[in-house]
């Protein structure tokens, strides 16, 4: 048997964190067992379609790296993808359903069905169809059909008995056939429902796994009553946890969670977020945390799942990601660094590869970068309180004593080059009597106006340049004088 896996998103908004990882575990899944993964979009709900969603999804699951063997985009041997495009399939199969017993066409109107619903509210029930239309004659359906009367068709659903399944991570689901609705499985726009659709396409498309969000869980058993109706086999179910943002509530859009792509955006890296998400819910069963996309491709299993809900906790991946930086080479953080460096600083007048080698290391989200850098396009206002330091002995008093000594030996240093700055100024602090402490921290002050920066006073007054630097010292100096 190949495996086959789906990710069947509704283009109702942008891919969130719960939808990655559905469609990561449905991806790991098909690559280990050397299966294929499809891509089906499910937008048969068309009033809830949001423009421009179909191809967010495309660019979401590319920036993720989930390619897919089948899909709307690629094709494939058993497309279309794309649900509405495959509108003409499913009639048929609910008109067999009918002939078979396992449904049935219902004429109720709108005001009849909202009569009924406000009876059983007003009686603090929840409202269940109430079968009306499955006692209609074969030939009234036949004369209303031809009269081209609207029509939905219903699940008939057993009104006693269980209806159950079996899921690979929740095990034996059962529920109470009399709990459960007679749902309407072709619509009055001749487009099937979410409740037929997944189950005629998953067929058809010879989908082996299925893997989607719990909130299917309790569905699952009246999706089941339409396989033994039809007489198929089911696919293997695998429903995932929810993933929480805190111990009370589900990750979600409404209150500002962000999205894959607003992650993104905010300097996240794409190989950190996606080893972070494949760990909620899933566990290797070692002490190991750090996995590529290809090394999950080869351990990702059923078995590493965990039943219980996932919290998605934004300080773990800032650290993780943290962690992903610092692995990669100056090169390519200089590149990842580079277009968050260009929002605070020209490139043409600041050695970006040294500014990156200063960051490397602090960088926990590249987002963080411009704010950690913008002293150096502008001498921020600082309290002269910055120059007390119990460490480095150092206060305001001392600060404008060794600043006045470093001016004029700034001032006549002729290479600006860092290495020889350094040399420079390292020479001549013992030479004025000063400690290194109390002539280095009043300089990184009076040139940053910032306590902590990357880098000391020698790499920023090298990256600042001569002038620039004497510049800032002489403000410096004048503000201590007051
Ligand atoms: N279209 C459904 C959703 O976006 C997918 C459910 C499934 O995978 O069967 O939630």
């Amino acid at each position: 048997m190949t495996v086959r896996t789906r990710f069947a998103p509704s283009p109702t908004g942008y891919l969130h964190l719960g939808g990655l990882r559905t469609a990561l575990y449905t991806y790991l899944y098909a690559r280990r067992m050397g299966g294929k993964f499809i891509l089906r979009i499910e937008d048969t709900d068309q009033e809830r379609e949001v423009p421009g969603a179909v191809d967010k999804i495309y660019q979401s699951l590319r920036l993720a790296g989930l390619s897919y063997d089948e899909g709307p985009d690629v094709g494939g041997d058993y497309g279309p993808y794309i649900q509405t495009q495959r509108r003409h399939l499913y009639l048929p199969y609910a008109q067999e359903l009918v002939e078979k017993g396992g449904a049935y066409y219902c004429f109720c109107t709108k005001e009849r069905l909202e009569q009924a619903r406000a009876q059983a509210e007003a009686k603090g029930e929840t409202f269940k169809y109430d079968k009306h239309c499955l006692h209609l004659s074969k030939e009234e359906v036949r004369r209303r059909l031809e009269a081209g009367e609207p029509y939905v068709i219903r699940q008939n659903v057993p009104t006693t008995g269980k209806a159950s399944f079996d899921d690979a991570l929740y095990g034996h689901v059962e529920v109470d056939c009399d709990t459960l609705d007679d749902n309407v499985l072709i619509k009055a726009d001749g487009l099937p429902t979410y409740n037929f659709a997944n189950v005629i396409d998953d067929h058809t498309m010879g989908i082996t796994h299925v893997m989607r969000g719990s909130e299917y869980l309790s569905s699952a058993p009246k999706y089941n009553l339409l396989y033994q109706a039809f007489g198929w086999t089911p696919p293997i179910y695998v429903h995932l946890p929810v993933v929480m943002r805190d111990a009370t509530r589900k990750l979600s859009k409404r209150y500002g969670d962000p999205s894959f792509e607003d992650l993104l955006d905010q300097g996240y890296l794409q190989e950190a977020i996606i080893n972070f998400i494949a760990l909620l819910g899933w566990s290797p069963r070692s002490e190991r945390e750090f996995f590529t996309l290809a090394e999950l491709e080869k351990v990702f299993d059923l078995e590493g799942l965990n039943k219980s809900p996932s919290i998605f906790d934004m300080n773990k991946l800032t650290w993780f990601n943290g962690e992903y930086i610092r692995k990669l080479s100056p090169e390519q953080f200089l590149e990842k660094a580079r277009p968050w460096l260009e929002k605070a600083l020209d490139p043409d007048r600041f050695d970006f590869p040294r500014i990156a080698q200063l960051l490397h290391t602090r960088t926990e989200v590249l987002s963080q970068i411009p704010q950690m850098v913008d002293f150096l396009a502008r001498m921020p206002a600082f309290d002269t309180s910055l120059y007390t330091h119990k460490k480095m002995k150092t206060n305001p008093e001392v600060a404008l004593d060794a600043l006045k000594k470093l001016y004029p030996v700034m001032e006549g240093i002729e290479d600006y080059a860092e290495q020889a700055l350094h040399d420079q100024l390292m020479q001549a602090i013992p030479q004025l009597g000063l400690k290194t402490g109390q002539a280095l921290w009043p300089l990184r002050i009076a040139i940053s106006g910032k306590e902590s920066t990357p880098g000391g006073a020698i790499e920023i007054a090298y990256l600042l340049g001569k002038e620039e630097t004497l510049r800032r010292m002489a403000a410096s100096i004048a503000q201590l004088e007051g």
